[in-house]
């Protein structure tokens, strides 16, 4: 199949679904590339060689490529059921997300804990802030909250992985003070949590 590249007045290049058939921008889409074996992975850093589709990160458009819009795709009996495949898409985006918040601590830009959090969110100098799931009280608090509903933080991970990312004991809460690192940890996140739900109860 040649992946679908038009570009409209206005926006940039769209893809389209192989789920639903619909044309969208990139940026709503995650990259699927099967190798010539038949496996199947979510190429969502953009870097992998090959033959590539594109798919929704919902779960009606992953059940819809499951069931027929891999194989006719990529012209091949592709067998992957969609829990395995919504799977996939949530470990390929927490490992993408691993790999952004460890190189944003790496070069410096990652501010920890909450009270930093809260202070540069209040100053309006932070990307994005990431906040543990397993937090507890300060996931509550207001700035927290409005930052959550202005798409300016995400849960995700444990403090123990947040922590281990970046090189400390526990880290319930964590800025990214780069907007291209924000930007991508923000929409790989979206992306899982899109299909997460249905990846756990599996
Ligand atoms: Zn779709």
């Amino acid at each position: 199949m040649q992946e679908a590249r038009v570009r409209r007045k206005g926006q940039g290049p769209e893809r389209t679904c192989i789920g639903c058939g619909k044309a969208d921008v990139r940026e709503h889409l995650v990259r699927v590339v099967v190798g010539p074996d038949g496996e199947v992975a979510f190429d969502l850093a953009g870097g992998t060689f090959g033959r590539g589709a594109h798919v929704h990160p919902s779960v009606s458009c992953v059940e819809k490529a499951a069931s027929k819009g891999l194989s006719r795709s990529f012209g091949m009996a592709v067998r992957c059921d969609a829990a395995s495949l919504c799977q996939l898409l949530v470990e390929a985006a927490d490992r993408r997300i691993e790999g952004l918040l460890s190189s944003a601590a790496r070069s410096g830009l990652v501010v920890i804990g909450f009270e930093a959090v809260d202070t540069a969110l209040m100053r309006e100098d932070l990307a994005l802030a990431v906040v543990a799931r397993d937090a507890g009280g300060c996931s509550s608090s207001r700035s927290i909250q409005k930052a959550v509903s202005e798409g300016r933080a995400v849960a995700w991970g444990t403090k123990a992985l947040l922590a281990s990312l970046v090189c400390r004991v526990e880290v319930s809460v964590l800025g990214i003070q780069s907007a291209k690192i924000g930007a991508s940890v923000l929409m790989t996140c979206r992306a899982a949590d899109g299909v997460r739900s249905v990846s756990e109860v599996r």
